[in-house]
């Protein structure tokens, strides 16, 4: 049974718009062998909805009207939704009280929109997911660093590109999406401090298992994605320091980044507004709200305590196979998150997903948007990645190892 096994730890299927409290995710008829019951093992690509969530959804999509431009009573409604679920994830992510908390579509976009405000270059790790990765380096501002074996010496050749010029930002992830290994965030945010810089931190792996505190670590901007945090698609977040992105030029040009606009004149808001011209994304902004006043609920040391008992298992398991390959990065132990990544002799990443997805059980092939990395721990051709979340049981964690062993 699920280590977290109140019912509202359980995910609902979102498309019901319903709670459906205790639901299994039930197989798909087509490609899966009948009856078998689904082992979603792809909490790291999308979570799926938390039926708190489902409910706040289905609630928000029962009433809604426009934000910031009604004086109806529905518009009002509406616009306070949106706002406290601004409030709402500034305390979940521990943000400053003059933080500005940006409504985006994902990870992806938040990160995009940093790379228009920042002033100066951006030092990055190698091991970055593509969303850290390729917004900055088109910039052409971007030196990347390539991790070392360990994490203290990582730290250390970061420190010594730091310190080698002057940069603005250092941008990192807080936990890799392809080994879930976590890097020490109040550490690195020490190191970006004592030579100038600012840290930006992609916690789209994070937030779903790690509570963070933007303030205690001393991160200036922090972005992550809904549907990583058993939210649905379509919104984010980018959470930090106001004065980089007042002085930015506004992200998207349009209504609700403008103050005040004649045919030849504009003047832009402060503030999140000016960057999130264009009807915003109501329904997704409520979404992430709920799922974090959930999480809170459940708690960070209950998630933590699922997540060490199905990683010990799953690597104790793994361990006793010959034929599997463990991915990791760092070679010292470092924390890890629930996500666990391996190739199998002789099997493309494609056959044992299959495979395994004959078993009824859903995992991510490929190379995760993490082409550096892959290559540099020798897995140019992909790997296979199976990640848990407040839904998975050791049932289903047993499942996968005995599929597994097949292969053998
Ligand atoms: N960063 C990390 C560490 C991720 O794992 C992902 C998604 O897999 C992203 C960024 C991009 O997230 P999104 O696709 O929601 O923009």
């Amino acid at each position: 049974t699920a280590v977290l096994d109140a019912p509202a730890c359980r995910p609902a299927p979102v498309l019901a718009l319903a709670p459906v409290v205790g639901a299994d995710v039930s197989v798909p008829a087509t490609g899966h062998p009948a009856g078998v019951s689904y082992a979603n093992l792809d909490y790291a690509a999308s979570a799926p909805a938390l039926s708190a969530v489902a409910e706040q959804l289905a609630g928000a999509l029962a009433e809604y009207a426009s934000v910031h431009r009604g004086a109806g009573h529905l518009s009002q409604v509406t616009t306070a939704r949106y706002e406290r679920a601004r409030e709402t994830i500034r305390a979940f992510v521990g943000g400053r009280a003059d933080d500005t908390v940006v409504f985006t579509r994902n990870t992806t976009d938040s990160i995009n929109l940093a790379a228009t405000v920042v002033p100066g270059d951006v030092v990055v790790l190698d091991i970055e997911h593509h969303a850290n990765l390729l917004p900055w380096t088109r910039t052409g501002r971007a030196r990347v660093v390539a991790s070392r074996p360990s994490i203290d010496e990582t730290l250390a050749a970061l420190e010594s590109e730091l310190a080698s010029s002057p940069a603005a930002l250092l941008a990192v992830t807080a936990a890799s999406n392809v080994t879930g290994e976590v890097l020490p965030l109040a550490r690195l945010a020490g190191l970006a401090h004592r030579h100038g810089a600012r840290i930006l931190v992609d916690a789209a792996q994070l937030v779903a298992h790690r509570g963070v505190s933007i303030a205690s670590f001393g991160i200036d901007y922090l972005v992550f994605s809904g549907h990583k945090v058993y939210a649905p698609f379509g919104a984010g977040v980018l959470v930090g320091r106001p004065d980089w992105l007042d002085a930015a030029p506004p992200y998207l040009a349009g209504g609700g980044a403008s103050a005040n606009v004649s045919v030849d004149d504009v003047a832009w808001h402060t503030g999140a507004a000016r960057h999130e011209a264009g009807s915003p994304n109501v329904l997704g902004a409520v979404s992430i709200a709920a799922a974090a006043d959930e999480l809170r609920a459940i708690g960070f040391e209950r998630i933590g305590e699922h997540d060490d008992v199905l990683l010990r298992r799953l690597d104790a398991g793994l361990a006793a196979l010959p034929h599997i390959r463990p991915l990791r990065a760092f070679d010292d132990g470092v924390d890890r998150v629930a996500i666990a990544s391996f190739s199998v002799d002789g099997r493309t990443p494609r056959e044992v997903a299959e495979h395994l997805s004959d078993h009824g059980i859903g995992v991510r092939d490929g190379k995760f948007c993490a082409h550096p990395l892959l290559t540099k721990l020798g897995h140019a051709d992909g790997a296979v990645r199976a990640s848990f979340g407040v839904g998975t049981s050791s049932d289903d964690v047993d499942r996968l190892l005995a599929a597994l062993a097949d292969l053998g």
